[in-house]
């Protein structure tokens, strides 16, 4: 049973705190990077499918002269690869592959945002490739999101799109939310998943993901190899018990929530040796051309004519970035509770990296909005994720409250607020402990007419959106 979620006290979080207590297995001392503003509590991929409640996060590491993994992979694509080099690797795996324009050679999967769009363009204007573009669809669709799907087809690209069924991805989403406060995580299995899957069906053997998981803080390593690990969407053998779903184990998604195999078939990882047989390649393209958001988009703009959210998306200063889904402002968001590190954050630390951005402009607009409550889609996660009696006759058995509601959001967020992070103030509002604008004004690295300016500042797009 699932049980309501209750309010955490300020002694309750205290007494917790005073015994070095951290969630999720995140570090107890909080440290920001000097060149971008990311900390060491931000996770790395890991192997979604074994994930449950007690599993401990590895996070991206900062080395000892205070600049984290992300920003020295960075470092390295600017000043030491040999992009041309890289270029004709690109060239030569294309060579190996291309068909006689009878049939797909590659699978670009994507929603239609920038990134994908950018790959698709590039692999059959640049490169005389015919892909396949295949789509995961999202939760709940923005206006924005529609456009740039349509934009995306219409720039030339045959598209396949797998809706799921939403009664099932709704329950998985919920189950994610109450267990992890990660909307995200079974929508993301099904993304994974659905490249190589359809690979295997369609006889396709290249696959091209965009960046590199590298420039999310992933060991750098990882960012020297052109493929993908394959542990992330395969297993040899898929234990009932080991394997789970928004943390519940598939055994209990089909005896306790009436679930049946073919149900969970979009969430479950591949046969590793029937892919390895069928020789399915997964690449990065982000390895074979300096990635670059920004240029994406613009690039998106031009030859696509992608269109950006017509404000900025609470939680952050940018329209132009995850903008397909209404669910993002609320996966940005859990991660502000359980990280201390919202979209501004992850998204400036980004622009940073690449120049776009100033140091002290970040800091000072992840001041302004990283915590920023997402109000505007609220409504609609409410219905998607409350299980009704009518609809899920035996889930619901399993909640004590079935009905999401405001008060469950706001109750729920307290049970992933780790002590380690957060404090109550005197007037009983959450605050963090450690914050990269109070880090940058004890360090004298923002003064406060820095701060005043950026605060002003409406974001890098401003105009030209
Ligand atoms: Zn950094």
């Amino acid at each position: 049973m699932y049980h309501k979620p209750k309010a955490k006290s300020s002694e309750e979080i205290e007494r917790e705190y005073k015994s070095k207590k951290s969630y999720f297995g995140l570090p107890f001392e909080v440290k920001f990077c000097k060149k971008c503003i990311i900390s060491n509590q931000r996770p790395v991929s890991e192997i979604l499918y074994k994930n449950n409640i007690k599993t401990q996060k590895k996070t991206i590491r900062i080395h000892d002269d205070g600049i984290c993994d992300a920003c020295k992979f960075n470092e390295k694509k600017r000043k030491d690869i040999n992009w041309e080099k890289r270029e004709k690797e690109l060239i030569d795996l294309c060579n190996k592959h291309r068909g006689n324009g009878n049939d797909y050679d590659c699978i670009v999967p994507g929603s239609g945002g920038k990134d994908s769009f950018f790959v698709a363009h590039m692999l059959k204007y640049k490169y005389n490739m015919n892909p396949l573009t295949i789509t995961w669809a999202p939760h709940m669709y923005t206006e924005t999101g529609r456009k740039n799907m349509e934009n995306w087809s219409n720039a030339g690209f045959d598209n396949y799109l797998v809706t799921p069924n939403r009664k099932i991805q709704r329950l998985l989403t919920r189950l994610a939310i109450d267990n992890l406060f990660n909307p995200f995580q079974p929508f993301v299995f099904g993304q994974k998943f659905l490249a190589p899957k359809i690979a295997l069906k369609l006889g396709i053997k290249l696959i091209f993901y965009g960046e590199n998981a590298a420039e999310y803080g992933n060991d750098s390593a990882e960012g020297e190899l052109p493929t993908m690990n394959i542990d992330y969407f395969s297993t040899n053998k898929i234990e009932e018990d080991k394997t789970f779903i928004g943390g519940v184990s598939i055994r209990e998604l089909k005896e306790k929530f009436g679930l049946k195999h073919i149900d969970l078939l979009n969430y479950l990882p591949i046969n590793k040796d029937q892919l390895t047989q069928s020789d399915v390649e997964v690449y990065y393209f982000g390895y074979f051309k300096k990635w670059h958001q920004q240029s994406n988009y613009y690039y998106a703009v031009k030859h696509g004519g992608f269109v950006t959210n017509p404000e900025r998306m609470p939680g952050t200063y940018t329209k132009y970035t995850s903008c397909d889904d209404k669910m993002e402002d609320f996966n940005y968001y859990t991660l502000g509770i359980k990280f201390g590190l919202g979209w501004t954050s992850n998204i400036a630390s980004f622009e940073i990296r690449d120049g776009d951005l100033t140091r002290e402009e970040g800091v000072a607009l992840a001041k302004k909005y990283d915590l920023e409550f997402p109000k505007r889609f609220l409504e609609d996660l409410f219905k998607y994720l409350t299980i009704g009696k009518e609809e899920y006759p035996i889930a619901h058995k399993m909640f004590e409250e079935p009905e999401f509601n405001y008060e469950y959001f706001m109750n729920l967020h307290d049970r992933f607020r780790s002590p380690h992070l957060w404090k109550k103030t005197v007037n009983n509002e959450w605050q963090l402990r450690n914050t990269v604008w109070d880090d940058a004004k004890k360090s004298n690295t923002l003064t406060d007419k820095q701060e005043l300016n950026a605060m002003k500042w409406e974001g890098n797009l401003g105009d030209k959106v």
